[in-house]
């Protein structure tokens, strides 16, 4: 039978994995028990739903066998099996989605991430075994099948006979090396203390022939050794324990191998609710984003159990979208078992335990921000973006909630703070709560409107994030401060004095202004203004949308022409005003390709591009020519 060769991308995979860069090989059986669990949950829901299959929940078991002499070690399940197809899908591809970066001479850190992306899962049974059969009949079908491989040059399928629903691995267990003893995995000790270690919640019993020794005469003592099934895990669901009998690691294991990470999560948090409805939960928040993350499909939720029973891998009515990052388990005893998804859905129970779930999430979160804000940092790098959104999403309806949980750079911490806390600091004559919007810090901190804020001895919140706007503009205010953006073109700082001073200038030069807005026609308005301390000109913004957003609506393919409302600004008592205000009256000219020049400067410090460079570069140089 000719081999059929593995996915490039799934074989260099395979290659890393056999080459065993994972140093904890232990984990490649819980690996295996956790699929063997998930096919048996697969079939028992489908019973729930499926008038042709019936199946006693007693009868879903586990086995596990040894062999020394022959050097194998047995996983069987009675679950849904795998026909042909899904033999050849569900193994002959490592990489479900996406191409993964593969680099010559990669570090450790980044082969095992590269793994990690998609889950140790079944190949990591190649780190203890040199050849794998895969043995099995599906609930959908009368024909068994057998898989096997030997690892990265390829697999074979073919007919297999077997009696009964499910699956059996085979795996034959490596040789021992002179760094590593494999004949751990066949013995009865190391065999129990791993599935009690790693597989111990298991819902489903996992058997294995055991040897007792039994004293027979107590006075010769002498024993006989006896076999006997055991069950070796207490199949009590982690979140079903009291919090004392688990350690963190115990929920980290469980963590990473029911979510598939190679990572610990950042925060573990459980809970035990009697009420309205009674529930336990055990959320995770992951310390890196899920690989598929930002792809279409990721899917968020929440595993619904209803006592101790898989009813749902994911359910989302538990998470709201801002959440979604978050994993977990929810289990609750008051929802019904046999109840379809969609009643599932409109359920009272479960629209009180997801209200509840979400409160518990934020006063989490609040309280990391408060006690612990490094780790809070750390957090809202990785997962802030989400928190934004959902403050400008949906009309801005969760707003409120989630205020208190997005950070912002203060341009005088110089670090990320809350909005509470900007607003503590707020000078008594200070109105509103400063932000300016750019592309890094250090070139908002450049931005000529900036330096009449920070001469005031305000902070200044920078917003480098394309949301962030956004999400403030949803704000609108914070404990009844009004946000205001420094490039508004009125934001008014001037005393009554200076305003009334350039009041009067603008008034004396409005021809001259009204022929520079003429020429350049993009903007609104052309004005002298007193508030550029060192800088010759700026552009401002009059309404609503500032010219970091129209940046935004710009990138979209469906903007809809919408346009920020530019006022150009030049810097009264800079020597380039008098020099306007002489050429307007001895050379229109030059006076027109001054104003052009000063337009493009303008637009450059904003980030905006520039429509004519080549006229532009040659205006300049023509007037450096001179
Ligand atoms: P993951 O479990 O993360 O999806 P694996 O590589 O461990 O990835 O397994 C790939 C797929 O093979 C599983 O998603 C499942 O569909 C199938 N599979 C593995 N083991 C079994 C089993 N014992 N019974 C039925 N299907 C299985």
């Amino acid at each position: 039978m000719a081999k059929k060769e593995f996915q490039s991308e799934s074989k260099r995979l395979l290659d890393l994995m056999i080459n065993s860069i994972y140093t904890n090989k232990d984990i490649f059986l819980r690996e295996l028990i956790s699929n063997a669990s998930d096919a048996l949950d697969k079939l028992y829901y489908r019973s729930l739903t499926d008038d042709k299959i019936h199946i006693n929940r007693d009868e879903l078991e586990i086995n596990i066998e040894y062999d020394k002499e022959k050097r194998e070690l047995v996983i069987r399940d009675n679950g849904c099996g795998m026909t042909k197809e899904e033999l050849e899908n569900n193994l002959g591809t490592i990489a479900k989605s996406g191409s993964l970066a593969f680099k010559e001479n990669m570090s450790k850190e980044e082969k095992s991430s590269i793994i990690g992306q998609f889950g140790v899962g079944f190949y990591s049974a190649f780190m203890v075994s040199n050849h794998i059969s895969v043995l099995s009949k599906s609930v959908d079908s009368d024909e068994a099948y057998v898989w096997e491989s030997e690892g990265a040059d390829g697999y074979t399928i073919k007919k297999g006979k077997k009696a009964d629903r499910g699956t059996t691995i085979t795996l034959s267990i490596k040789e021992n090396t002179e760094e590593y003893s494999y004949d751990k995995y066949l013995e009865e000790y190391e065999l129990k203390s791993l599935v009690k270690k790693y597989s111990d919640y298991i819902s489903y019993p996992i058997k294995m022939e055991c040897t007792h020794h039994e004293l027979k005469d107590e006075k010769k003592h002498e024993y006989e050794d006896h076999k006997e099934i055991e069950i070796l895990n207490s199949m009590v669901p982690i979140w079903k324990k009291k919090k004392d009998e688990v350690s963190d690691e115990d929920y980290e294991n469980f963590y990473m191998d029911k979510f598939s990470d190679y990572d610990k999560p950042m925060k573990v948090i459980s809970s035990s609710v009697e009420g309205m409805v009674s529930y336990r939960s055990l959320l995770f928040i992951p310390s890196h984003a899920p690989y598929d993350f930002y792809s279409q499909e990721y899917e968020k939720g929440l595993a619904l159990y209803s006592n101790g029973v898989l009813i749902m891998e994911k359910c989302a009515d538990l998470l709201p979208d801002y959440f979604s990052f978050i994993k977990g388990v929810v289990d609750s005893e008051d929802l019904s078992l046999n109840i379809s998804r969609e009643l599932l859905q409109e359920s009272h129970g479960l629209k009180l335990i997801a209200k509840n779930i979400e409160g518990k999430i934020r006063k989490e979160l609040e309280e990391m921000m408060k006690e612990n804000r490094e780790d809070y940092i750390s957090f809202f790098k990785t997962f802030g973006d989400q928190i934004k959104y959902g403050v400008y999403n949906n009309f801005g309806q969760d707003k409120d909630k989630l205020k208190d949980l997005v950070l912002f750079y203060s341009s005088k911490h110089e670090k990320l703070i809350s909005l509470k806390e900007y607003v503590e600091e707020m000078k008594d004559n200070q109105e509103a709560i400063y932000y300016a919007s750019g592309s890094s810090i250090e070139k908002i901190h450049s931005l000529p409107q900036v330096e009449q804020v920070l001469d005031k001895d305000f902070d200044i919140l920078y917003l480098t994030d394309y949301v962030d706007e956004f999400c403030i503009t949803a704000l609108q205010s914070y404990e009844n401060k009004k946000f205001a953006n420094v490039s508004d073109g009125d934001l008014d700082l001037e005393s009554d004095e200076e305003k009334e001073e350039v009041k009067k200038i603008n008034e004396d030069y409005s021809s001259l202004l009204k022929e520079m807005c003429d020429e350049i026609k993009e903007v609104k308005e052309v004005k002298f203004s007193n508030k550029l301390k060192t800088h010759p000109v700026c552009l401002t913004t009059k309404g609503d949308v500032s010219i970091e957003m129209q940046k935004v609506f710009d990138a979209m393919p469906n903007s809809m022409g919408i346009k920020a409302e530019t006022i150009l600004e030049i810097n009264e008592k800079h020597p380039i005003s008098d020099k306007l205000k002489d050429l307007y009256e001895h050379n229109k000219d030059e006076f027109k390709k001054y104003t052009k020049i000063l337009y493009s400067e303008a637009r450059i410090i904003a980030g905006l591009p520039i429509d004519n460079p080549t006229e532009i570069s040659k205006l300049i140089c023509d007037v450096l020519a001179k």
